[in-house]
């Protein structure tokens, strides 16, 4: 479904409202309703996010800094970091996923919260497609969402949130290498009912050569893999 209707924009739209909503749901969520593949993807995901956290917290206390989570899904990167301090503005293309993200939040950082300490500033959350986000954040992270793009479509992404940072850019994307190449086509061979959107993968030294275009480059790198779930990691400053 490459540039069906307006484009892969509107159909990964359309997916993330609907079937690809109550998938992902179930992917980033705690229930046991998931099959072995679904398990080792919340598996990967849940170290992709561990690892983000501890990038960022690396560098230095997350409290009073400002935070945009672009694409934000359901909010599991959004919540830890509003546990940490962080001044977060989460958005999304798709309403249902922020909706979603806003109800975890209220459930994790607000109700119930009997510790005695100062309850967490809610992150701020917006229905808006990362390309017409604006203003400026300390840190831009955008976690899993390049993989809905093709690299023709991602230099503009990246060079946009690149623009919206000021100090450090984290984005994580499904790495093209031989291997995985192969296992997608492998995979594509047999397409399940709730693949419904194309996954592009890219080659990192195009998310590089992007990011060196308008002027960062790649401090640190990770890759996380299971057997189902594989990312690339990568941390950006200024150069
Ligand atoms: N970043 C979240 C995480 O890691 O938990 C969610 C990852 S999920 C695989 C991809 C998310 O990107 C979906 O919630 C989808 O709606 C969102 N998305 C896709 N294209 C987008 C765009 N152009 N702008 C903003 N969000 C987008």
């Amino acid at each position: 479904a490459e540039e069906v209707g307006g484009g892969d924009k509107e159909v990964v739209k359309e997916y993330f409202n609907n079937s690809g909503f109550q998938r992902w749901k179930k992917i980033y969520g705690e229930t046991d309703d998931v099959n072995k593949v679904q398990l080792d993807i919340r598996l990967g995901h849940a170290k992709t996010v561990e690892n983000v956290m501890k990038m960022l917290t690396d560098e230095g206390s997350l409290e009073g800094v400002t935070v945009c989570d672009a694409g934000c899904g359901t909010g599991c990167l959004s919540i830890p970091l509003a546990k940490q301090g962080a001044v977060v503005t989460a958005s999304d293309i798709s309403a249902a996923m922020v909706a979603e993200a806003e109800k975890q939040a209220r459930e994790e950082l607000l109700s119930g919260k009997d510790d005695g300490l100062p309850a967490p500033l809610m992150p701020k959350f917006e229905v808006k497609d990362l390309e017409s986000l604006d203003g400026k954040y300390h840190t831009v992270v955008c976690l899993d969402v390049l993989i809905h793009y093709p690299q023709s479509k991602a230099d503009g992404m990246i060079a946009h949130l690149a623009s919206l940072a000021e100090k450090r850019l984290i984005l994580s994307f499904a790495p093209k290498t031989f291997y995985y190449d192969l296992l997608k086509r492998v995979g594509e061979l047999f397409p399940g009912p709730s693949k419904a959107t194309r996954a592009y993968l890219h080659a990192e030294a195009d998310v590089e050569r992007a990011l060196q275009k308008v002027g960062w480059r790649i401090r640190k790198r990770g890759l996380i893999t299971t057997q189902f779930y594989f990312a690339k990691l990568v941390e950006a400053v200024p150069a």
